[in-house]
């Protein structure tokens, strides 16, 4: 009998994050690995972020600060929000946690029983759905489909509300699939779960990583309809390239704060105090940096997308948000040869040294999560590895005789 905790029978380690881990070990061996696994920008934070940071470590800002980040902070996202959501809380609606991970677990603890159900759409970021499990909650997954662009619709979400619902959780921008929730369809859960006094959840992390003029005032749409009942979860790490500073937060009614806080306080604590200054200059400061690399993901997503769809066996729709392909590659799996988009990513990494996350992480086998978040010259040559791997894979007489 295991000497664990039942719940860690539930739960995996981290898909994303192994394979980040594998490709950083193989390249501490020596490999030239081109790592488009993990989703972190490429891109060095923003100086005038990084000379926040610098002062406040000359200040001395290394002690503690309250568990739930420096008021300064907390207002200057409430600030953020206002300009670019016209939306207005309080900064006690706010909770400053280690990326938006924490700030999606926290209100996990916070809010799920064992045995309640709370539905989202797949493939989803595998954290979600483990989170969920480690509240001991379900997760209620509806499956979106790349027939259809990965559309987040209300309606599947509405129908698969039950008794035992606590919650529907929307990641929008989506990882890995890049679609995006439209304000209609987000009215539409909106309405229906303040009807049944259910929670809207959003993770919000590629928020600012859209890249048509689409609407996409989420926050406002939940607010006008069912702001005591709404938790959205974001973070610097994307929009301003500071993955490794771990700052993201949680906005909601401030008794939901309090609980998130009540969890902090015994976990974590605040997040680093350095960080927390870097944040804020990060969100009063100019916004332009954020522009810019938005114009240079989109550069990277077509030209990424020309590439591996020149071989007509991968299949990839183009994303409206984040910066993931996610191509379905069933044609080039097959019982005599690589069976598993699984065992893809691994002789992918093994072969010819490109790592890539696997499809089965994000529920959806056949697939596999490419980053583009990394340099042009790194991606191509990405790319050239894959369509090497491929035209091995082909000239194996493997593929020909799946079909
Ligand atoms: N969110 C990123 C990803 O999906 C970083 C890794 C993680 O935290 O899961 O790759």
């Amino acid at each position: 009998m295991s000497s664990f905790a039942s719940r860690m029978s539930r739960v995996v380690a981290s898909p994303t994050l192994k394979v980040a881990a594998e490709a950083d070990r193989l390249r501490r061996s020596g490999v030239d690995v081109v790592d488009l696994g993990a989703g972190e920008p490429d891109f060095a934070t923003p100086e005038h972020v990084k000379d926040a940071a610098h002062k406040a470590l000359d200040a001395n800002f290394t002690k503690y600060t309250p568990s739930a980040g420096v008021m300064e902070l907390r207002d200057a996202v409430a600030q953020r929000y206002k300009i670019d959501y016209g939306v207005e809380f309080k900064p006690e609606e706010v909770i400053i946690t280690a990326g938006a991970k924490q700030a999606l677990y926290n209100t996990a603890m916070a809010l799920f029983d064992p045995g309640d159900e709370v539905i989202t759409t797949g493939p989803f970021w595998p954290s979600i759905g483990d989170q969920i499990k480690l509240a001991d909650a379900k997760p209620v997954i509806v499956q979106t489909h790349m027939e259809d662009g990965f559309t987040i619709h209300a309606a599947p979400l509405i129908d698969a509300i039950t008794p035992r619902t606590k919650a529907i959780l929307v990641n929008s921008p989506c990882n890995p699939t890049g679609a995006l929730m439209s304000e209609a369809e987000m009215a539409k859960i909106a309405d229906a779960a303040s009807a049944r006094g259910l929670w809207v959840i959003v993770d919000f992390t590629y928020e600012k990583l859209i890249y048509e003029p689409v609407k996409h005032n989420l926050i406002k749409v939940l607010f006008e309809r069912m702001r005591d009942k709404t938790v959205v979860c974001s973070a610097t790490s994307k929009a301003y390239a500071m993955t490794g500073w771990r700052c993201g937060w949680a906005i909601a009614p401030k008794d939901v704060i309090t609980q998130c806080n009540v969890i902090q306080g015994h976990s974590t604590s605040n997040i680093n105090s350095i960080t927390q200054k870097a944040a804020i200059a990060a969100l009063t400061g100019p916004q332009d940096g954020v522009t810019t690399m938005l114009n240079e993901y989109r550069r990277r997503r077509d030209a990424v997308h020309a590439w591996l769809t020149a071989d007509p066996r991968i299949v990839c729709i183009k994303p409206g948000g984040a910066f993931y392909l996610f191509p379905y590659i069933a044609d080039l799996l097959s019982p005599s040869g690589i069976k598993s988009s699984g065992e893809f990513a691994e002789a992918l990494l093994k072969e010819v040294a490109v790592a890539v996350t696997p499809g089965e992480g994000f529920n959806a086998p056949g697939f596999f999560r490419l980053s583009y978040a990394t340099s042009i010259e790194r991606l191509k040559e990405g790319c050239d590895r894959i369509t090497t791997f491929v035209q091995k894979l082909e000239s194996s007489g493997k593929l020909t005789a799946a079909r």
